[in-house]
Parts: C-alpha cells; sequence; structure tokens
C-alpha cells in the first residue's frame, strides 16, 4: 500500500427513520436556547413544523434559501440571527438550504444542526459556494461545517423521483472523483465505492417504487458517504466543468452533474485505472461511462444540456473556462479533447 494522509472531518451523525424526532434532543444538548429553523420557500411549512418540534427554543423561522446561496439572501437572514439573538442554527432541505445555514455560520460561528431533504451531500464539508453579483465564489473554512447532521429517511420519501435520480447521480459524481482524486487514499475509495454501489442499486428501485424505504434508506446512507468523500478530498474535471455551466449559464445544479459525469469518466479512464477498476466492481460493468450514462437515462434523467439551456457557444467557452483555472485533473487537460467533451454532453451522446 503506498503511503496516503487521510482528514477526517469532525461532526456527529444520527441516521436512521423517524430520527428527525431526536431534533430537541440535539438542541439540548449542544445548549442552543435561541435557535433559527432556515429552509426554501417550498419547504416552509415543514420549517414551521419543525420550529413546533423544537418548541421554546425554536425562536425564528427564515424561509428565503435559494439556490447557489446568493450573498443577498444571506444578509437578510443576518438580520433576524441580530434581531432574535439567535444562538444556533437548524436546517432542513437539500444543499440551497444547508448552503444558507453554512453562510450563516460561517459569519457568525453559530452551531449547525443539519436534516438533509436530498443527496447533494453538503452537510458532510466545510465548504461554501455563495454568489455575489452573479459570482459563484467557493470558500473553505472548519466553521462551515456543522456540528450535526440528522439523516432521516422519512424526509426523503416526499423528494419527487427525477430530483432523487439527478441528486443521487450528483452524489454519485463526488464519489467517482474521490476515487481518482490527487489525495485519493484507501479510507475514502473504500466509502466512495460503497457509496456508488448503494447509489447504483437505490436509485433503480425508488425509480420503481418512491415510497420504497429500504432504497430509500440506502440511498441516503450513500449520500452520505458521497459527502464525506467531497468534503475529504479535491475533486478534479467533472466538479470544474459542472460549476462553470453553473456559475456561467446558470444551469441547474444536480441534473449538469447527471448529464456531465459519463464525459468525465470516459476523458479520464485511461489515466484512472485504479478509480477504473472501483467503479468496474461498484457499477457491475466493463465499461463505467456507458453504465453511469444507461443508468441515468434509464431512470429518465436528461442527458443532453442542450436541453438543459447549454447554449452551442458553450462548447468553445467552457474549454477555455476550464483551461483559464484548471483544478487538478488525472488525464491532462487539452482544449480539443475538452471540447469534445462538452459537445458530446451538449448533444447527449453515449460516451465513446
Ligand atoms: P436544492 O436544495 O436547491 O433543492 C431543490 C428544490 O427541491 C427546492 O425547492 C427544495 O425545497 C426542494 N426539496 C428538497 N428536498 C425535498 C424533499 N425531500 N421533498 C420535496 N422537495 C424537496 O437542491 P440540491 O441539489 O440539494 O442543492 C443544490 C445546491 O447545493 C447548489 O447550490 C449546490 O451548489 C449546493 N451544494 C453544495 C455543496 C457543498 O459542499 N458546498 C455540495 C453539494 C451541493
Amino acid at each position: 500500500m503506498r503511503d496516503f494522509v487521510y482528514n477526517a472531518n469532525p461532526g456527529r451523525v444520527v441516521f436512521g427513520s423517524g430520527t428527525l424526532s431526536r431534533l430537541p434532543g440535539e438542541v439540548e444538548r449542544l445548549n442552543l436556547t435561541r435557535v433559527l429553523v432556515v429552509a426554501t420557500p417550498e419547504q416552509e411549512a415543514d420549517a414551521h413544523r419543525i420550529a413546533g418540534m423544537i418548541g421554546a427554543r425554536a425562536a425564528a423561522v427564515f424561509a428565503g434559501a435559494r439556490m447557489h446561496t446568493p450573498t443577498e439572501v444571506t444578509a437578510k437572514a443576518m438580520e433576524v440571527v441580530a434581531a432574535e439573538r439567535i444562538d444556533g442554527l437548524v436546517a432542513v432541505g437539500g444543499g440551497s438550504t444547508t448552503g444558507l445555514a453554512k453562510a450563516l455560520a460561517m459569519r457568525t460561528d453559530l452551531p449547525q444542526i443539519v436534516a438533509p431533504t436530498t443527496y447533494a451531500g453538503s452537510e458532510m464539508t466545510p465548504i461554501l459556494g455563495e454568489t455575489e453579483n452573479g459570482r459563484k465564489v467557493t470558500r473553505s473554512d472548519p466553521r462551515i461545517l456543522p456540528e450535526v447532521v440528522i439523516y432521516d429517511v422519512d424526509l426523503t420519501l416526499t423528494l419527487p423521483v427525477a430530483m432523487s435520480v439527478t441528486s443521487g447521480m450528483n452524489a454519485v459524481a463526488h464519489a467517482v472523483e474521490a476515487l481518482y482524486a490527487r489525495e485519493a487514499n484507501p479510507i475514502v475509495s473504500m466509502m466512495a465505492e460503497r457509496a456508488i454501489a448503494a447509489l447504483a442499486a437505490a436509485l433503480p428501485a425508488i425509480h420503481a417504487r418512491p415510497d420504497d424505504r429500504e432504497a430509500r434508506s440506502e440511498a441516503l446512507f450513500g449520500a452520505w458517504l458521497c459527502g464525506v468523500c467531497l468534503g475529504s478530498v479535491g475533486m478534479a474535471l467533472h466538479h470544474k466543468i459542472c460549476h462553470t455551466l453553473g456559475g456561467t449559464y446558470d444551469l441547474p445544479h444536480a441534473e449538469t452533474h447527471t448529464a456531465v459525469l459519463p464525459h468525465a469518466i470516459a476523458y479520464n479512464a485511461a489515466h484512472a485505472p485504479d478509480a477504473m477498476e472501483a467503479l468496474k466492481r461498484a457499477l457491475s460493468t466493463q465499461d463505467p461511462a456507458g453504465a453511469a450514462f444507461d443508468l441515468a437515462q434509464g431512470l429518465g434523467a436528461t442527458m443532453a444540456l442542450e436541453r438543459l439551456g447549454l447554449p452551442e457557444r458553450a462548447m468553445d467557452e467552457v474549454p477555455d473556462l476550464v483551461l483559464a483555472s484548471p483544478y487538478w485533473n488525472p488525464a491532462p487537460l487539452e482544449r480539443e479533447p475538452l471540447r469534445r467533451l462538452v459537445s458530446a454532453a451538449h448533444a447527449g451522446r453515449h460516451p465513446a
């Protein structure tokens, strides 16, 4: 075995079905007396129900979280934090909601309890991406990492099937890139392989029966591990392209990850043999890129970025943007192969 460094992020995880009922106990455990519950406008009713569960220790609800964590939303929430003398944060929702709690924690160092309702994995990372004046800035800081994560399978039962599929593929992408990361190590690779296998088995079952608790549980467990992968090692070309597509063309997060992933795997395949062996095992295939494409497409995902709104000019622009500030990547980053990758994902072609 070769030498390696493994960075573990601290944090407490409660996992199961009905575990949200443990929230009041977790609030008490952290000695919080004036909690702010954050959510998206779509999940406002849930946020009020959860504040009701917390009782007298819940001081306010802020249901204004939005995709890509705009700083003007954070500024409004900061006013509530000050006015209500908030001493702790509870986030119940997907990556957008977690993003708002993290943005508040970065500014205040308030403790966070996060109950994820998608498979994005943000709750496991000390990373925050914020948007200001249309520009997304990503930073990493120990204050950003949530103190407690409550995974409650029941919260994911309402996640629509199409979002479950793309959110699940978003999670798979974290694990795939962890397998060939510069900092790849046996601990993270073990989690990544287990997570990919879990999601590859669970997503078709959820597609067939969205209220299948066993499959939902397996998917959430996989998503947790994928989040650990994302928070433990650096990401590569796939995440670079997806951040570029999200930031420059405002493409939807999980759907974009889903359409790009098979092409990123194909791009790196020849330069990441160990990762490809792990992917072959996890996906029970000899062709990981093709299998990732078939899995997502078979479950109804949109595989053509064109249909997500990516303009034709992106085929020339994206390679330039990627090369202007590249992430480390196992395969060399070169303009023509990058152009072919974006072109294939734009058209939704099966990866060669
Ligand atoms: P999201 O949080 O934007 O949720 C999408 C929509 O689905 C919202 O309207 C939400 O209210 C709704 N929703 C969520 N869970 C639901 C459920 N169980 N039932 C019904 N509706 C539900 O989507 P996302 O993909 O989870 O998060 C994307 C955001 O997270 C992006 O901004 C991305 O950059 C960020 N992200 C950050 C990290 C990180 O480590 N910093 C990691 C992954 C994603």
